[in-house]
């Protein structure tokens, strides 16, 4: 089989799905492996690396000829028109957020496989692409928000005196808050967070940082938060709205999968904390936790400084796509075989993850 790494078109886009190490292993599955040069310069792969590593470096004319593509972000519908009739795609598609984009994908037959539908089980921790971009994604909010306060993070001694460290709050410990408070942690900040979930208490407190308890618990299904209810809802804004107005720093992290994020920082919190206070809404890409947030800017509201910063994990496109690589890799090998490529619908994370799913789509 032909398998060809995809050069990213997205803007501000820098990651690429497959590193030189993770090609030599597709190579050594026995796929012939094509790269489109300069897929990997902005994520610190020359094109020579991908050609030692025993790919060949490709033009676009490839992507008609590919059994199997591999990317990050989804592909425009005129890219997929090219594609060959059923080849497969892995990558983080989001079929459903562009409807020509899923037409395309389903007009060509496209064996789609958009790894954010991925299960979150055991089994697929080595695949989970959520997971390892959001690791990236929290701690680059966190340097955000260091760059952006006019404050030291730890606390200083210094023969002018005594500097009392940054007290920061995550709002949301998963994956990404969880990297966020670890990161904080180490600039020396005094680091609260707080979550829905119940088991994050211990998970925040392993890491250093203080959980905050806003009395309400709302864990979901599969792991994940529920959507609060107006009464939950209240009682979190009242007592965190008592709360900010002695934080200095807020990253902002939380989400319930397949809806806009929750608006836990109303306007008026904003309002009510301190000048020169900083919030860096992680959250922006999916609306944003904060109501003053905008997405993809930089804004002050009533002396704060709001911060809406689009795909982090791509500012640290190195680390990010040797993550992600790996996931793609570890995915692949699930269907990639002595070069040929098999699918076990029996499988859950082949069945679960392609879109549409195989009994949907009949
Ligand atoms: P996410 O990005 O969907 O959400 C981020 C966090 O926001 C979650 O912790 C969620 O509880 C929280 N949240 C939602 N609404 C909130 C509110 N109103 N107030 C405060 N916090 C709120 O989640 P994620 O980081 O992708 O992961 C969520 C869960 O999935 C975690 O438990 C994680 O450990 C688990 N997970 C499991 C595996 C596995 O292999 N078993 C792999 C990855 C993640």
């Amino acid at each position: 089989v032909e398998v060809l790494i995809l050069k990213e078109s997205a803007p501000g886009e820098r990651r690429v799905a497959a590193t030189p190490e993770t090609v030599k292993k597709l190579v050594g599955a026995g796929a012939t492996v094509k790269v489109e040069r300069g897929a990997g310069s902005q994520a610190g792969f020359v094109d020579q690396a991908y050609a030692d590593a025993g790919a060949q470096l490709a033009d676009g004319q490839a992507r008609a000829q590919a059994d199997l593509l591999l990317c990050v972000q989804p592909p425009a519908a005129a890219d997929i028109e090219q594609l060959k009739q059923g080849a497969a795609l892995v990558g983080m598609l989001q079929p459903q957020a562009d409807p020509a984009r899923a037409a395309a994908l389903q007009s060509r037959g496209i064996l789609a496989f958009p790894l954010e539908r991925l299960p979150r089980t055991t089994r697929a921790q080595a695949m989970d692409v959520l997971s390892s971009q959001a690791g990236m994604a929290g701690y680059k909010a966190v340097l955000i928000a260091a760059q952006l306060a006019p404050r030291f993070f730890p606390m200083l001694t210094t023969a002018a005196g005594t500097i009392r460290p940054s007290k920061v709050l995550v709002v949301g410990a998963g994956v990404a808050g969880l990297q966020a408070i670890a990161t904080a942690k180490r600039l020396g900040a005094q680091v609260e967070g707080f979550d829905v979930r119940p088991e994050t208490r211990e998970q925040i407190e392993s890491l250093g940082g203080k959980f905050l308890d806003l009395g309400v618990s709302a864990a979901g299904e599969g792991g994940y938060a529920r959507q609060l209810t107006d009464e939950e809802r209240a009682e979190q804004q009242r007592r965190l709205a008592a709360h900010l107005k002695g934080i200095d720093v807020v990253v902002c992290t939380a989400a319930v999968p397949g809806r806009p994020a929750p608006k836990i920082v109303s306007g008026a919190m904003v309002e009510g904390m301190k000048p020169g206070s900083v919030i860096v809404d992680l959250a922006a890409e999916t609306g944003g936790n904060c109501e003053a947030t905008r997405p993809g800017e930089t804004i002050e509201h009533n002396g704060v400084t709001v911060a809406g910063p689009l795909n982090l994990a791509s500012m640290g496109a190195v680390h990010a796509s040797e993550m992600y690589a790996r996931n793609v890799y570890n995915f692949v090998a699930l269907f990639l075989k002595d070069g040929a490529l098999g699918f076990d619908w029996e499988d859950e994370l082949l069945a679960k993850t392609r879109w549409p799913e195989p009994a949907a789509a009949g």
